[in-house]
């Protein structure tokens, strides 16, 4: 592991070094408090520190309150060396936010045996870490197609909603689905219809912009999140995006195939909440297909939920 060793007086520092470097430890050396606060705060910096009390610059209590203070999914193990025998400093030290610490002149022995704890606690961290990181991952991800899932996609709704009323933005989400697409299942087998689907999952996160996000919903439907300029809808941006799938061909196990989306719009108005934008682009979808399918239709507030009235483009 890498361990930097803050330590003003050069002798302490290179017997210290010694111990560490022969028990297979990298050693990054500091030789003043401020020399450690610098490489403590690069992005690879060791995960383990022996910080001395007493040092020029900066001292090592205040190098621990400050490290504390650095937000990092890393946080290093901090070890205190100290001269200082009293019961009073000690608990300053662990109180700063040291991990632990270490009687001047230190015991080789008890040296190694701190920093193997440390060491154990750093890969620990590490561990935990990683595992935090994939569940997150898996928590908010379709297994089939890799994108965000239901659940993580409203939650970037939710999040989206609120920040377009605060900025007074407009928002436009359109829910995607696939047309017949129970008869491309019964044609080709379930497992084809899982190719569409992932190769539909692709071309919808090629085709949007970077101010889109989309998500599966569940099934063949997908929900695009779009922040738009003020004023704007989303018909054109959905309308462009139909289009496109419908001259895409897909690749799948029996060839290249061919699909359409319907897809339902609705652009925020005061006072919309998930639930209600949601509801309004469900009903322009169920017009969309009732109104031949391959269609985009927006909903409309004034003109209520009538098929034709509302604005429909092939
Ligand atoms: P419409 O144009 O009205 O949307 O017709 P549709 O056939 O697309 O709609 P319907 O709701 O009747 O059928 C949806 C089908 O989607 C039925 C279901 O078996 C299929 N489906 C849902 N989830 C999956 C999946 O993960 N993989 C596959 N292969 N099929 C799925
Ligand atoms: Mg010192
Ligand atoms: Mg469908
Ligand atoms: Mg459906």
């Amino acid at each position: 592991m890498r361990i930097l060793i803050a330590e003003d007086d050069f002798t302490s520092r290179a017997m210290l070094a010694a111990v560490l470097r022969k028990g297979g430890h990298e050693v990054v050396e500091a030789a003043n408090g401020l020399e450690a606060w610098l490489a403590l705060q690069q992005s690879d910096a060791p995960k383990l520190a022996i910080i001395d009390w007493m040092m020029p610059e900066m001292d090592g209590l205040e190098l621990v309150r400050r490290v504390r203070l650095l937000t990092t999914e890393h946080p290093p193990y901090l070890l205190m060396l100290t001269s200082k025998g009293e019961k009073a400093d000690i608990i300053a030290g662990l109180d700063a936010g040291a991990n632990d610490y270490l009687g001047k002149p230190f015991d080789a022995g008890e040296l190694r045996a701190r920093v193997m704890v440390g060491c154990r606690m750093v890969e620990m961290q590490a561990a935990l870490n990683e595992s935090r990181q994939a569940l997150t991952y898996l928590a908010t991800r379709d297994p089939l197609t890799g994108m965000l899932n239901r659940r993580a996609i409203l939650e970037h709704l939710h999040k989206e909603l609120a920040r377009a009323a605060r900025y007074g933005q407009a928002l436009a989400v359109g829910i995607c689905d696939i047309d017949h697409f129970k008869q491309i299942n019964d044609t080709y087998g379930h497992q084809t219809g899982d190719d569409i689907l992932c190769g539909l999952a692709n071309n919808l996160q090629e085709y949007l912009r970077k101010y889109d996000t989309v998500g599966r919903m569940g099934g063949e439907e997908f929900l695009v999140v779009s922040t738009m300029p003020a004023g704007a809808d989303g018909l054109a941006l959905f309308d462009r995006l139909r289009s496109r799938i419908a001259v895409t061909v897909l690749s799948t196990r029996a060839g290249g195939l061919s699909i359409t989306v319907s897809i339902g719009v609705a652009s925020t108005v005061a006072g919309n909440t998930v639930d209600t934008l949601l509801e309004a682009a469900d009903l322009a979808l169920y017009q969309a297909k009732n109104g031949g399918r391959n269609k985009v239709v927006l909903f409309s507030p004034e003109k209520g939920g009538s098929e034709t009235d509302n604005e429909v483009r092939r």
